[in-house]
């Protein structure tokens, strides 16, 4: 990895996330030819506008990826009892290798319940505990998508985080503490920020790495960040324009740091090809379990 002179490297999402579903496309059609379709379920209820943008384009690139897809949209009625029952049969549907409650789900339905119903054989959001567990303890386990494509980014640049030091903002379970954990995984030395850390600037500039995962624009500005460092913004929040932005000031950072993802363009796209990758490879194993490899 070497940092170029003048304003940073763009990691661009679009290009490497084509370049992964490409390898998605020819594992699934070589897993189909011994006789097994990779099968994502993905549940919605309720009639969350953003929700419905999410799980279409999720439909969309596994049909995209010749992955199997099943959309079951449940009434904002649905009880608990219910959607968990419909979980405990896709956690027994062979054509299902992975499920995915779509977030946020109805008030009255208690969304951890629900993630830990899901079989961890078939968790491929990787937010069941069992999966945050197996991160935790080095295991192999699914590693929920937006930090894992954040992983890839770093990967693609070859960038060896071996005694780097990495700066992770924000301590979410879905992206700042798995970030954390991925980057302790691989020997980077991690600190994490969150609201209540004291002085945001003196930890950033000492990092080699650093990982905006807010939800607030402008978080992150050129005179917090080390000449040099690679920034990935995970952020995706609207501007008081209106406008689609990430958490760093992307025009003034991108002039100090040696690489950067752009907001759109970056981590986003990588979220959902990191999902097709959860489940092909789980797709893979129930294959070698059955004998298919
Ligand atoms: P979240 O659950 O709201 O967590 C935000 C974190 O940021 C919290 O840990 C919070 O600290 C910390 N924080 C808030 N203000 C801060 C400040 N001024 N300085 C330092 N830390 C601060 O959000 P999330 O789900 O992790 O998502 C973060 C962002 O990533 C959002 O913009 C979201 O839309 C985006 N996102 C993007 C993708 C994608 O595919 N690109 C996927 C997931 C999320 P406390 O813990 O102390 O409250």
């Amino acid at each position: 990895m070497t940092a170029p002179k003048t304003s940073a490297h763009i990691i661009d999402g679009n290009t490497l996330s084509a370049q992964l579903r490409q390898e998605v496309t020819q594992r699934t059609n070589a897993l189909k030819a011994r006789g097994l379709t990779p099968g994502l379920a993905v549940v919605l209820v309720g009639d969350n506008q953003a929700s419905e943008v999410y799980v279409r384009n999720k439909v969309k690139a596994c049909a995209d990826s010749g992955l199997h897809s099943v959309l079951d949209r449940y009434d904002a009625s649905m009880t608990e009892a219910q959607l968990l029952a419909r979980i405990e049969q896709l956690n027994h549907d062979d054509s299902i290798h992975g499920i995915l409650v779509q977030l946020p789900l109805p008030a009255h339905i208690d969304a951890n319940k629900v993630i830990e119903s899901i079989s961890p054989a078939k968790d491929v959001d990787g937010f069941h505990i069992a999966s945050a567990g197996a991160l935790m303890v080095g295991q192999p386990g699914f590693w929920p998508c937006t930090p894992y494509g954040c992983m890839k980014m770093l990967e693609s640049i070859g960038c060896d985080l071996r005694g780097k030091h990495a700066v992770v903002i924000g301590r979410s379970n879905i992206v700042g503490k798995p970030m954390a954990m991925m980057l302790l995984q691989k020997n980077a030395t991690v600190t994490i920020c969150h609201s209540g850390t004291k002085d945001l600037k003196a930890m950033t500039l000492q990092a080699d790495v650093i990982v905006a995962a807010v939800g607030k624009c402008n978080v992150l500005t050129a005179d917090m960040v080390k000449p040099g460092a690679v920034v990935i913004d995970v952020g995706m929040n609207r501007n008081p324009e209106g406008k689609l932005c990430g958490d760093v000031d992307y025009a003034g950072v991108r002039e100090v740091a040696g690489f950067i993802t752009p907001v759109p363009g970056g981590v986003g796209p990588m979220t959902i090809t990191m999902l097709l990758v959860n489940t092909l490879e789980s797709a893979e194993r129930a294959a070698a379990e059955r004998g298919l490899a």
